[in-house]
């Protein structure tokens, strides 16, 4: 099968916004062995829509079209359709009763430009889309040929994508030619991932193992071609092999998964809580330990501590520490990580301190120097001295993302060497 994708929008062809929802219609084209033969732009303008989408269809079997299914007036994705095949456009009760019930859930009613949504090219299938107002459409055509029609707001096509486009491909393609795994790491340098994948490299091939570093995180995914069951069997192996080279810096092994996701199911899982004593990230730990569900049950709450006195007040640092030994310091992350522990009652404290610059270094304490302590569950408390790379927004996270993965390794790990490892 050979497939085209259109992308409508004027601000795709301006400076304003990046074309990205393609990507995501030419991963699962991919995955399931569909030859993309071409991806375009088009404006918000009906004649180029439907130009394009008729261009496309005496080439492709299948186009698939993305934005312009808004209420506005520049969404003219229905119209170019209807124009380039050649057939009216009905409005379905059923699509503007959704539309009224979806307003009505927000305690809202639609206006008259919502109901050009409801509007179906005559024969189309309605493909229903609960995270927004337009539905998707899709057109069966003569010789084999398939139209299909997507919001462009991302997470609406990616919904799209999976719950209806997918199925329907995987049906046509004769399930899916290419298979991906992935494995997730936190705070390891991308090189020395590279360098512990090398016999696996060797064993299944370069291309089948793909590095991907996001700050403080690296992603291994893996990918296996060709029928079933050996594809599975291979990516399995591969799986297996990769786990065993990276180890207990493995935090994760699905994509969407995140490291503060997997310390909070740790969390829930002990019967265990944990509070936060925030200096330099300024809530950024809290921010991301709030974003799982569920998180209440574990994390009663957090301090951002700023000022020595703040630090003194609310937290029980010691004056004399902080004299000592200056705010970022190991020392006053112990007592940070203490003092939160202490005043919420909780299995776990956490303490960062550090520079997150632009200001604020010294020669001794240059810009990302960040330390990290974790009081609890027993009565040792652990520290860890950070040289972040970066700007102020990369120490930051990166402060958060060490905090969560020292978080991790005490709760799985026995022995200090352990968590080091
Ligand atoms: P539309 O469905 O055309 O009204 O688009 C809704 C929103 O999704 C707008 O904010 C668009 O900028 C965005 N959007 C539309 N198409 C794309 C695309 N191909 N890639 C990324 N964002 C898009
Ligand atoms: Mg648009």
């Amino acid at each position: 099968m050979r497939a085209a994708v259109i992308a409508v929008g004027s601000e795709l062809l301006s400076t304003d916004r990046l074309d990205t929802n393609s990507l995501r219609v030419a991963a699962l084209l991919e995955r399931y062995g569909v030859e993309l033969v071409g991806k375009s732009v088009a404006g918000d303008d009906e004649r180029a829509v439907a130009t394009e989408i008729g261009r496309r269809l005496a080439d492709a079997e299948l186009v698939v079209v993305s934005g312009g299914l808004g209420p506005t007036a520049d969404d003219v994705t229905r119209e170019a359709v209807a124009a380039a095949l050649g057939r009216p456009l009905v409005e379905d009760p059923e699509v503007w009763r959704a539309i009224e019930r979806r307003f009505a859930s927000f305690g809202r009613v639609p206006t008259a430009n919502n109901r050009r949504q409801a509007e179906i090219i005559a024969g189309a299938r309605v493909l229903p889309n609960p995270r927004g107002t337009a539905p998707g459409q899709r057109l069966e055509l003569d010789g084999g040929r398939a139209l299909i029609l997507l919001p462009g707001v991302p997470v609406e096509l990616e919904g799209l994508l999976a719950e209806q486009v997918e199925p329907w491909l995987a049906a046509r393609a004769g399930g899916a030619a290419l298979e991906y795994a992935v494995l997730k790491t936190a705070m390891r340098p991308e090189s020395e991932v590279d360098r512990e994948l090398e016999p696996a490299y060797a064993e299944f091939g370069r291309e089948a193992i793909t590095v991907l570093a996001a700050p403080g995180e690296v992603r291994v995914r893996l990918s296996a071609r060709g029928p079933e069951p050996e594809r599975r069997a291979r990516l399995e192996a591969m799986r297996a092999r990769v786990r065993a080279l990276l180890g207990r810096a493995v935090f994760a092994e699905q994509g969407e998964a995140t490291l503060e996701g997997v310390v909070g199911a740790l969390l829930a899982g002990r019967g265990l809580t944990v509070a936060t004593a925030e200096s330099c990230t300024g809530g950024l730990l809290a921010e991301r330990l709030t974003r799982v569900p569920g998180s209440s049950g574990w994390f009663p709450g957090g301090v951002v501590a700023y000022a020595n006195e703040s630090k003194v007040r609310d937290l029980g640092v010691p004056e004399a520490l902080l004299a000592a030994h200056g705010a970022v310091s190991e020392p006053v992350a112990r007592a940070l990580a203490q003092g939160a522990r202490q005043r919420f009652a909780t299995s776990l404290g956490v303490g960062i301190t550090g520079i997150a610059g632009p200001d604020g270094g010294s020669p001794e304490k240059p810009v990302g120097t960040v330390h990290v302590a974790l009081a609890g569950p027993d009565e040792r408390t652990i520290h860890r001295p950070y040289r972040l790379p970066g700007d102020r927004e990369r120490v930051r996270w990166f402060a958060a993302q060490a905090a969560l993965e020292m978080i991790r390794r005490r709760l799985l790990f026995r022995t200090g060497a352990e968590e080091e490892a």
